[in-house]
């Protein structure tokens, strides 16, 4: 698998799928879930509300509409909550079923944001670390996977890491 990260807006990423850190919900939110709602367009939500909300770990699959990305993974991250309450599980579960759903839709490429270390709260270090010793040992069909940070700061984080 060919992992790299790089310094970008998700939303205008040309993979297969990006992967959205959305909520429970899957009704739209703040912060990268709010930039994939906006460029998607209308249409994402309409879908979300039939997949009747998401637990935290899980990831369900949307079409891309708008976006240049095929297919758009939600996936719920856990909100920081001190680290003791299965939050390095939860997050290690997220980019698994992220790959996993990638897996089932056949997508080849994908792009991950930093997951839950927004509005949610993670540290970015432990996060970076927890996201690229998932992916890199995970056994999947993926063959590209870029890390698509937001921050200068989160991407020495992943260059450091990879
Ligand atoms: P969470 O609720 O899981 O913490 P956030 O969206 O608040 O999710 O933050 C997750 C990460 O996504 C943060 O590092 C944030 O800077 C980043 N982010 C926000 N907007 C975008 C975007 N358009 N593309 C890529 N990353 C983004």
């Amino acid at each position: 698998m060919q992992l790299s990260a790089i310094k970008a807006d998700i939303t205008k990423l040309a993979v297969d799928a990006v992967v959205n850190a959305a909520n429970s919900s899957l009704l739209g939110g703040g912060g990268v879930d709010g930039a994939i709602h906006r460029a998607a367009g209308h249409e994402l939500v309409n879908e979300c509300r039939v997949l009747h909300g998401c637990k935290t770990g899980q990831a369900k699959t949307t079409a891309g509409y708008k976006l240049p990305a095929k297919y758009i993974i939600h996936t719920v991250g856990p909100v920081w909550n001190g680290g003791s309450n299965s939050e390095p599980e939860l997050l290690a579960s997220c980019y698994i079923n992220s790959l996993k759903e990638a897996e089932r839709i056949g997508a080849i490429s994908l792009a991950f944001p930093c997951i839950s270390t927004g509005i949610y709260g993670y540290p970015a270090d432990q996060a970076a670390r927890i996201a690229v010793e998932t992916v890199s040992t995970a056994d999947t069909s993926v063959e590209q996977v870029v890390f698509c940070c937001f921050s200068d700061r989160d991407l020495e984080l992943y260059q450091s890491l990879l």
